[in-house]
């Protein structure tokens, strides 16, 4: 139980049907603070803002972080509004509108191809910039494999060369998402920094910046984390600014996603909880094809003159209000007692929840967001709500 039912009162108190995101900002600043001091002490860390793009979230970690990651335009304009102390900039595809403001608000941008590097060049006077590299080796495991495999980011290691008319000052060599292995990690860091040293060497480049990117992971399935305490040994030479940009772990368990039981069925023997909300508001286990663990808040008024749909120790699929069958948030969940009018919570969905999802698929109400005040604790007590926005 714990953090999950914590809201619980919180929950029972909003529009009815319940359907929310509820995001803890003393929650993302506690766990700010816990990566800071796992990580090399001279290191620097960046929120990748595509995690979670909540104008309340992006403010909180511009505060928390020493700056943010930032993909496009629209994060961009995010960055800056929270206040960001620095911003790097990257993303396959950028638009000269893009690296013109960029450029302007003074980000770093990583650039990803010697075709995107002529562009900078044409865009200002000498613009510094990262190289992002595929490299040959040095990858690491996780859910998506970035770097050592054909993919759309960044130069491949056997390209680079000096283009005239920008300033480079180091490499970005984001590898991977949702690697769970710190000891791996920090291997990787390691190796990086060699290579940037050696590579910097080879092509006659003044080494400043060694971005590693993101990807600690999160176990949804289990209560496991990520042991990041083997990153705090890796050595940083003097005068490398080392940037971390995770994402996921800074996020993900600083948001809950709840929706109210609208029907519960069971037809060919199977059992159906039908949700006011799923996979148009949280895609990620549709995505990743996976159940997310969630826990039931008991409701206990039912104001209606007709019976209240019940099932008792038995397995549930939690299914959304989409018309197709693969709108499925968890299956096979065994529940204690569920109802019509009971909540299921959803924890860890801080990351990669409301953002990568569909949400005009089938127009329905999107949810209500619920801030919790900042430096709040929400286990064994509730939170209040200091901000809600539709
Ligand atoms: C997505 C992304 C991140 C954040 O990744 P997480 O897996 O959420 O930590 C960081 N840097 C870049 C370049 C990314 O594309």
């Amino acid at each position: 139980m714990g953090t999950d039912t914590a809201h619980a009162d919180l929950l029972r108190g909003l529009n009815k049907p319940v359907c929310a995101y509820v995001y803890d900002t003393g929650a993302l600043r506690d766990r700010v603070a816990e990566v800071r001091a796992a990580l090399p002490s001279r290191a620097t860390l960046l929120y990748a803002v595509k995690a979670n793009g909540h104008p309340e979230v992006v403010r909180t970690m511009a505060a928390a972080c020493d700056g943010l990651e930032v993909a496009s335009g629209g994060e961009l304009d995010l960055a800056r509004a929270a206040g960001a102390r620095r911003i790097v900039f990257g993303g396959p595809g950028k638009t000269d509108a893009e690296l013109a403001a960029a450029i302007e608000s003074g980000a770093l941008i990583n650039a990803e191809s010697e075709h995107e590097l002529r562009r900078i060049a044409a865009l200002g006077d000498e613009p510094t910039v990262c190289l992002r590299v595929n490299r040959a080796h040095g990858g690491l495991r996780g859910s998506h494999a970035m770097t050592g495999t054909p993919t759309p980011f960044g130069i491949d290691e056997t390209q680079l060369k000096k283009i005239p008319g920008v300033r480079v000052i180091g490499f970005h060599l984001h590898a991977v998402s949702n690697n769970m292995d710190g000891d791996a990690h920090a291997a990787f860091v390691t190796d990086a920094l060699t290579w940037s040293a050696d590579t910097a060497r080879a092509l006659g480049i003044d080494l400043q910046v060694v971005n590693v990117g993101g990807g600690f992971g999160v176990d949804y399935l289990s209560a496991a984390r990520m042991d990041l305490t083997a990153l705090h040994t890796v050595d940083v030479p003097d005068g490398i600014d080392l940037i971390f940009e995770p994402g996921r772990y800074l996020a993900a368990d600083a948001g809950w996603y709840a929706t109210e039981v609208l029907d519960l069925k069971t037809t060919h023997g199977r059992t159906f909880a039908v949700l006011r909300g799923g996979t148009h508001h949280f895609r990620l286990p549709a995505a990743w094809g996976y159940s997310h663990p969630f826990t039931v808040v008991p409701v206990d008024e039912w104001p209606h003159p007709y019976p209240r749909p019940e099932v008792r120790d038995t397995e549930v699929d939690a299914v959304g209000e989409l018309c197709t069958p693969r709108d499925v948030l968890a299956r096979a969940r065994h529940v204690e007692r569920l109802r019509a009018g009971d909540i299921l919570v959803f924890a860890r969905t801080g990351a990669y929840g409301w953002d990568i999802s569909h949400h005009e698929f089938l127009r329905h109400d999107p949810p209500e967001f619920v801030l919790t005040r900042p430096g709040s604790q929400p286990i064994g007590g509730v939170a209040p709500p200091i901000h809600r926005s539709r």
